[in-house]
């Protein structure tokens, strides 16, 4: 056996195997994430400049402050109180939303709902500093349903297992069907910016009697245009939801 092999199954032995790489981790893991390498760590660190906290537009090379409204949410607000986001959707992120997403790779399940949580302790906890102001805690966590025939067909929806592992993490419950996908759509990605809204107009249901006068934090991997959490957010609120805070792993830099 080859030394860096000796190395990898000591560290699996050792559980301190990087979980973004799979290189053995010399660093601990950042508070409650699983261990990181340096190089990992450094690349998965959360997003530190000021952002819209209406829609997560990032502003690079600003500096200070937690970000103000940017000007297309002041003109047309989104139906969330505020959008929790860990990063850019790029890099090893990136990388491990498609492989979780793609081929269930489950192993990279307690890194991202790691991330998430911090997102949400950063962001929006009470204490949490440099943000807009601390949001009340939700009742319950609710992930952007996938419609069964997709389900079926990629048998996990990474939303909703992002969801639990939230919903563990803050002590908060996941009701089953709160909100449902009732009608199957084309996946977002295959369609230009101004028809997806369109796309997923009028897809979703939610129900009254898990949401009336709770308090939801709606969860998903990446946010694009929004359009998918918009619709989500809508159906959730016409349920009587008495608030919702949107909670993604990763948000698409500008323009795309
Ligand atoms: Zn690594
Ligand atoms: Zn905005």
């Amino acid at each position: 056996m080859r030394l860096a092999e000796t190395l990898a199954a000591l560290g699996d032995l050792l559980g301190r195997r990087c979980h973004g790489c799979g290189a053995v981790a010399r660093g601990r893991g950042r508070g409650e994430l699983p261990p990181l390498c340096a190089d990992c760590a450094r690349e998965l660190a959360p997003w530190s400049g000021p952002a819209c906290p209406g829609c997560g537009t990032m502003f690079p090379g600003a500096t200070g402050g937690a970000g103000h409204l940017c000007a297309a949410c002041r003109l047309e607000p989104r139906p969330w109180e505020r959008l929790l986001f860990h990063g850019p959707y790029q890099g090893l992120l990136r990388r491990l939303v498609l492989d979780y997403k793609f081929h269930g790779r489950l192993g990279a399940q307690r890194l991202l709902c790691g991330l998430a949580r911090e997102a949400w302790l950063r962001g929006g906890a009470p204490g949490a500093g440099g943000g807009p102001g601390a949001l009340a805690p939700p009742d319950v966590v609710v992930p952007v349903p996938l419609h069964r025939r997709r389900l079926l067909h990629r048998g996990f929806n990474q939303s909703l297992e992002l969801a639990r592992g939230v919903g563990r993490l803050l002590g908060r419950p996941v009701p089953l069907a709160a909100l449902e996908r009732v009608r199957h759509t084309v996946p977002q990605m295959t369609l230009a910016a101004a028809r997806r809204r369109d796309n997923v107009r009028g897809a979703f249901a939610a129900d009254p009697g898990a949401l009336a006068g709770r308090r939801v934090l709606l969860v998903d991997d990446v946010m694009t245009t929004g359009g998918t959490l918009e619709e989500c957010a809508g159906a959730l609120l016409r349920a009587g939801a008495a608030g919702v805070v949107v909670l993604v792993l990763a948000r698409t830099p500008a323009g795309r």
